[in-house]
């Protein structure tokens, strides 16, 4: 009688374990269910994409003027926080992946604005609005417009605080945030 009782209270043990199995498993499903839904309203893509973000070549025109002091800084403060992207800069040739451009005398209620001519061809260009800007403001709006160049559309309106990519005001974080990290990540992580 000891015995089989013995043997009862190893079964209960055993099934217990199995429960507390199924528990986790069910617990790391829901986690990862869950997990899974703010993804979902995360960072956006506009279907550009560097072949070489290692080497993601890039020039200032002399025609931002003044404005170019410390810029490149604002350029290439993405790889400080995306390992899988980094940049070098040139003279202008117009062939670089990413060219910085100014028409500052042009008054039309932007910023700037990055065209894109194919997947390593991206041409930033900075209007008489980012002359008005505080610094803060220019060195985010240059942030976010190398950030189109990388490959990143305007995020969900619900991550604004966690992007540089919104689409209207400033975060004044002049950085890649969380979303935008994430993005990268996604785009070129090995
Ligand atoms: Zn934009």
């Amino acid at each position: 009688m000891i015995i089989m009782s013995s043997f009862s209270k190893r079964k209960d043990v055993r099934l217990n374990k199995a429960l507390q199995r199924l528990c986790c498993f069910v617990l790391v499903f829901l986690v990862l269910a869950f997990s899974n839904l703010p993804k979902a309203q995360a960072y956006n893509f506009n279907g550009f994409v560097l072949s070489n973000p290692t080497n993601i070549s890039y020039s200032i025109s002399s025609t931002v003027g003044g404005y170019i002091s410390g810029m490149s800084n604002f350029v290439e403060i993405w790889s400080g926080f995306c390992s899988e992207v980094s940049f070098a800069q040139q003279a202008w040739t117009g062939t670089e992946n990413i060219g910085i451009y100014g028409n500052l005398n042009l008054s039309n209620g932007t910023y700037a604005i990055c065209a894109h001519a194919n997947n390593n061809r991206h041409v930033i260009t900075l209007f008489n609005d980012y002359t008005q800007a505080t610094s803060v403001e220019q060195h985010e709006t240059i942030v976010h417009e190398v950030g189109h160049a990388l490959g990143s559309a305007h995020c969900q309106p619900a991550q604004e605080s966690k992007s540089v990519m919104r689409a209207n005001d400033f975060n004044n974080k002049p950085y890649p945030l969380s979303d935008d990290r994430a993005g990268i990540s996604a785009l070129y992580g090995y």
